[in-house]
């Protein structure tokens, strides 16, 4: 479903991101984790075309996302990212955020967008909350009204940048719960995370980063467990 073929992204003489190759599978759940400053959100930032790529190419369907004609609104909408901020409109209502998109970019009419909204909000379990401003709403909440933002665009990819980091240590749960249910439905997940419990339990592959490249991947079992090289040894050995 994506196809990422020897990406490099420099910043000035700073290779953030050396040659990094790998393709996505529709439905597989990646987890990618590695050091501060390794070029993780670089990674995300450029498939979702945030960054634009100093060289190599992504694939989309087999289609080039950097081509002349490329249609970046709604392969935003197909490839959805979820932040470690919520970014969520504080003008408009929980509902509001989860309808107004479906309206603008997927055109849906209003009823329509409405019921899809409140079965979105449900599941994450904000329900209650619909008519509630995002500045009322803890930053856990908010994340999961964002979560259910981004599943309104029925996208094919969600990437995550790291969506827990910015909560309070009992909201994280109430989020990873979230995430794993939507990895149960089979969408296909980009995840950027240092919860390694969750990494390792709903990953279908891991990827840990090092320096701008994919310094090993795997299975979550064969990082997790069985890792080769010495640098993800020594990472899993601060973080687990
Ligand atoms: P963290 O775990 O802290 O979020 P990360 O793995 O996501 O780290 P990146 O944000 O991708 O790391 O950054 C990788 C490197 O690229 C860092 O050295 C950073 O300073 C640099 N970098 C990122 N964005 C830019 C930018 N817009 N301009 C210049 N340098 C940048
Ligand atoms: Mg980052």
């Amino acid at each position: 479903i994506l196809e990422v073929k020897d990406l490099k992204k420099t910043f000035g003489d700073h290779e953030v991101l050396k040659d990094i190759s790998f393709s996505v599978n529709r439905g597989e759940v990646i987890s990618v984790i590695g050091k501060s400053g390794s070029g993780k959100s670089t990674l995300l930032r450029n498939i979702n075309l945030l960054e634009e790529p100093t060289d190599g190419d992504i694939l989309f369907h087999g289609q080039s996302i950097l081509a002349d004609n490329f249609d970046l609104r709604q392969y935003r909408a197909h490839v959805g990212m979820v932040f470690q901020s919520f970014n969520l409109f504080h003008n408009l209502t929980v509902l509001d955020n989860v309808v107004v998109p479906q309206e603008t970019v997927l055109k849906r009419d209003a009823a329509e967008a409405k019921a899809h909204a409140l079965d979105l909000l449900k599941q994450v379990g904000m329900e209650p909350f619909i008519n509630a401003k995002p500045g009322q709403l803890s930053g856990g909440q908010q994340q999961r009204v964002a979560i259910a933002r981004a599943e309104a665009m029925d996208p094919e990819v969600l990437l995550f940048d790291e969506p827990t980091s910015a909560l309070d240590p009992e909201m994280v749960d109430d989020v990873l719960n979230a995430m794993t249910a939507l990895a149960h439905t089979g969408l296909t997940m980009i995840v950027v995370t240092h919860e390694m419990a969750f990494a390792q339990d709903v990953s279908d592959r891991v990827f840990f980063m090092d320096e701008g490249v994919i310094a090993e991947s795997g299975t979550a079992e064969q990082i997790f467990e069985h890792p080769q090289e010495a640098r993800t040894q020594e990472f899993l050995r601060r973080y687990l």
